[in-house]
């Protein structure tokens, strides 16, 4: 007879979920958890009365056979949907109208609507922040949260945090717990703003090559997205860094004006806008673990930064998780 094993989920961003969708489907019982009131981590959505706003990820390609596959699935449940934006390139002496034949897709109509999908029929606790894993005397693991509540016991763990919220809960395999202190994640300010003429311009997203940003989207060209003229932009990791303690009335200004470089045009005042930092945005250089194990204690980790800091990357490290994890039974 088959083993069914009770598994805790630490993360519900896109690898925890694709771990937790892959081992509910092979028949275990799977408890996802996660600091945050929602799920998606970093592929997060603020909902506003101004529209729905993108704030992490901002779309994702698909190049892997395996996330094609599943991805042809939530196009059909119409959780995601392509988009083809008017795309740009801005560097330091023009603004470039610059197509490609990338396939973009986006959470339709909010990035979060992909998280929602995968989450259907799984266990979720919420706004729990988990502290510390205990390996019991007879093989199984207690979680420990921030309240001095304790979850479990399982039989398996899967921590799907990124690297440096991962540290503290690996210290039960050393190996597991150094890989991931040697990774590196870079930090982000994110600005979203809210026009309520739309803005007279062509570009729909850009990739910046100059100044404080990295990337500008047009949130409202997104399909299914409702409200204002919305923009997301994104800095890049060296002015975040510069600008970590920075006011966020501050981030508001200088990424305001950059925008408006960026465009060339006279930035009305915006009816709304939002600043968020990312403290952990994305992992510097890629590694190429897919994921990570110390299957004598049930114990395994993944996340993007175990493959570069992708949302497609994010899944699969998740899938082989769930597989390491399933081989080993
Ligand atoms: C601003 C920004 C823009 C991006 N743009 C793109 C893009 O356009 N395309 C793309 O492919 N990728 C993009 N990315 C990267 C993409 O968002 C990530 O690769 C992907 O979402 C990572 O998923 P994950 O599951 O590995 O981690 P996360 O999404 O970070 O999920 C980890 C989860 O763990 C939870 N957590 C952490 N510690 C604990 C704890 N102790 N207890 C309980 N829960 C905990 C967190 O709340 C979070 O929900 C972007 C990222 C950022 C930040």
């Amino acid at each position: 007879m088959t083993q069914t094993f009770e598994i805790a989920i630490i993360g519900a961003g896109m690898a925890g979920l694709s771990a937790a969708t892959a081992l509910s489907e092979a028949g275990h019982r799977v408890v996802l958890f996660d600091k945050s009131r929602g799920s998606g981590g970093r592929m997060s959505t603020k909902r506003t009365d101004s529209g729905d706003l993108d704030m992490g990820a901002q779309y994702f390609t698909a190049r892997d056979s395996h996330f094609r596959q599943a991805l042809q699935g939530w196009l059909d449940r119409g959780w995601v949907a392509e988009w083809s934006p008017r795309l740009f390139i801005r560097n330091e002496d023009e603004l470039l109208e610059s197509p490609d034949d990338q396939q973009r897709y986006v959470g339709s109509p909010r990035m979060t609507s992909l998280s929602r999908g995968l989450l259907e029929n799984l266990e979720f606790i919420s706004q729990t922040r988990i502290t510390g894993l205990q390996h019991t005397d007879d093989e199984r693991w207690e979680l420990q949260d921030d309240t001095g509540a304790s979850h479990g016991p399982f039989d398996r763990v899967v921590v799907a945090t990124p690297a440096p919220q991962a540290v503290p809960l690996l210290g039960a395999a050393a190996h597991l717990e150094q890989a991931a202190a040697q990774v590196q994640m870079q930090p982000g300010w994110t600005l979203a703003l809210g026009f309520a003429e739309p803005l007279d311009t062509a570009v729909e997203a850009c990739f910046v090559r100059v100044g404080a940003l990295d990337w500008i989207s047009r949130n409202s060209s997104k399909p299914g997205r409702q409200g204002l003229d919305t923009w997301v932009l994104q800095s890049n990791p060296r002015w975040a860094m510069g600008n970590l303690e920075t006011e966020k009335s501050q981030v508001c200004r200088e990424l305001s004006t950059a925008f408006a470089e960026v465009l060339n045009i006279d930035l009305p005042k915006p009816a709304f806008e939002l600043a968020h930092r990312w403290l952990y945005a994305r992992s510097e250089g890629n590694c190429n673990w897919g994921a990570l194990a110390a299957p004598e204690k049930g114990l395994y980790v993944c996340g993007d930064w175990c493959l570069g800091g992708r949302l497609e990357n994010a899944w699969i490290s998740g899938q082989q998780a769930a597989q390491t994890l399933l081989e080993r039974k």
